[in-house]
């Protein structure tokens, strides 16, 4: 998923700005001891840092590579994105790049190696990216070169494509072809501009006619954003060169007839709005320890469960992912429309991501029951949080999400071990003991014979006889009219009854046999 974090304007490198930092330098260097460096040696390790270091604008799912070259003869700053797990998108991007970098290094070759003004010929490309959903990226790319061969050029060239087919985006892409779009956007930007006081004190009435005619090559140069087209009219196009170039943002609003509704589909827009506020109001209602920060994977609602009225029963399962014996009682949650909590080590998560990956997208939930199941009450807070963290990572790394449970293994917990994980600490109301006996019979009669509505039931999903068992008990429990839920829900539910939700998260094994 690609988000945007930050969009920012880079300034073009300028050769003054490389002068005057290379006098601060020369008063630091002489002023110690150190080893003499010519001063064409510290300008260029300036110059170079200065560029490795400067702020490069990103989102959520796009890094960076840079291309940044002190030659003899020139100075190069060029970056292009890189797209994760895109690698056409990325190194379509790369190729332009270097391209434009190659042939700008020929062309100074063929010059004096001087620009006009008797600098050092320098070539700068940034880029900004623009994100739509998680459906289209694009990348405004500003180039600026002056190779001191052909005049200074400073221009502005786009990049659209859709993220899953990697395949690059025109404006038949865009805009549905069966609508006047052209006539519509060509409206929509002189009218914009008759507002821009920048174009209005340059106008040529001609230049600006023919520039922004509803004609395709006009708006080759666009962007998709989250709610807007945003046009770019490079020095020439529209206005006298002294003008310089013009962007212009379209709403979608203004173009939802013209747009394909994968673009921008207005009854969609307002359906997701309205899920996205709903599942907010949901998570503002949440206990304060149900709630998740970033990262984390979100407590489930109770979509469809009466709290009051209905029978609920939570069954959770511990020390897994197994690969034969988890996807059997999965299977049968699915075949039931049940759900269960799954309480994972992090070791075996690292073994079997795939298998938690099943567990995570079938909709069950995922609780953190420590790395390789050291007794909490034996060792240090330090290690506690070790055994949590690596947990947390290797869960994220599979599933891109934080669980927000705890299960101490043994149940060991006390209040102080609680506070520091800072997390729901959950035990169990129901202990068949099914890891002692490994026997099917056995394990379902110790369930069926304590299990009631508000129940938590105990069970590790790496043992033949208990998934066998889990199994039976998921079909009974269904047929007996129980709807099985998580344990985010039976926080819930608890809380909505009335009961201290303490007790159930810390300490409430009441029926535990002995
Ligand atoms: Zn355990």
């Amino acid at each position: 998923m690609i988000r945007k974090i930050l969009a920012m304007m880079l300034a073009v490198i300028s050769l003054s700005w490389v002068l005057s930092g290379c006098d601060l330098i020369q008063q630091t260097f002489n002023s110690d001891a150190s080893p003499t460096v010519s001063p064409a040696e510290m300008d260029q390790q300036t110059w170079t840092n200065a560029m490795q270091t400067k702020q490069v604008p990103t989102l959520d799912g796009v890094k960076y590579g840079d291309i940044i070259d002190w030659e003899q003869n020139c100075l190069i700053y060029a970056v292009y994105p890189e797209v994760t797990g895109k690698e056409t998108i990325t190194s379509e991007m790369q190729g332009y790049v270097q391209n434009k970098v190659d042939s700008f290094k020929t062309e100074v070759s063929q010059g004096k190696g001087q620009t006009e003004s008797g600098g050092k010929p320098e070539l700068s490309i940034t880029y900004e990216p623009y994100e739509l959903k998680d459906a289209v990226v694009s990348f405004k790319v500003t180039t600026f070169a002056d190779s001191g061969v052909s005049k200074t050029d400073n221009y502005i060239t786009t990049f659209v494509y859709n993220l899953n087919t990697q395949v690059k985006m025109s404006l038949d892409n865009v805009f549905n072809g069966n609508m006047d779009y052209l006539t519509r956007i060509s409206d929509l930007v002189r009218n914009k501009l008759n507002a821009n006081s920048v174009l209005q004190s340059n106008l040529d009435q001609s230049l600006f006619e023919s520039g922004t005619a509803p004609q395709k090559e006009n708006f080759q140069n666009f962007v998709v954003g989250d709610h807007e087209v945003i046009f770019y009219f490079n020095q020439y196009q529209i206005a006298p060169a002294a003008a310089g170039s013009f962007e212009v943002s379209l709403s979608f609003d203004d173009l939802e007839d013209v747009l394909w509704s994968d673009i921008y589909d207005p009854e969609a827009a307002a359906a997701a709005a309205a899920s996205a506020s709903a599942a907010a109001a949901a998570e503002a209602a949440l206990p304060d320890f149900l709630k998740s920060e970033a990262g984390d994977m979100k407590a489930f609602t109770l979509d469809g469960i009466d709290p009051l009225n209905d029978k609920v029963v939570a069954l959770t399962f511990d020390d897994g992912p197994n690969p034969s014996t988890t996807r059997e009682i999965l299977k049968a949650l699915k075949k039931h429309d049940a759900l269960a909590t799954f309480f994972v080590l992090g070791e075996r998560v690292e073994e079997y991501p795939k298998i938690l990956r099943e567990i995570y997208e079938s909709g069950n939930e995922i609780g953190n029951h420590s790395y390789d199941h050291k007794d909490f009450k034996q060792i240090s807070d330090e290690d506690i949080e070790t055994e949590i963290d690596k947990t947390n990572q290797a869960i994220y790394e599979t599933v891109g999400a934080r669980p927000i449970l705890v299960r101490p293994p043994y149940g060991n917990i006390t209040d102080d071990i609680a506070d520091l994980i800072g997390r729901p600490c959950v035990l169990w109301t129901v202990d068949p003991e099914d890891w002692k006996y490994k026997d099917e019979d056995i394990d379902y009669n110790n369930v069926m014979e304590y299990v009631g509505d508000g129940d938590i039931v105990l069970m590790h999903d790496i043992y033949e006889a208990s998934a066998d068992a889990a199994v039976r008990v998921i079909e009974e429990l269904t047929d007996r009219g129980y709807k099985l839920v998580t344990i985010s829900q039976m926080i819930q539910i608890a809380e909505a009854r009335g009961q201290d939700v303490g007790l159930i998260v810390r300490d409430l094994r009441t029926t535990t046999k002995d």
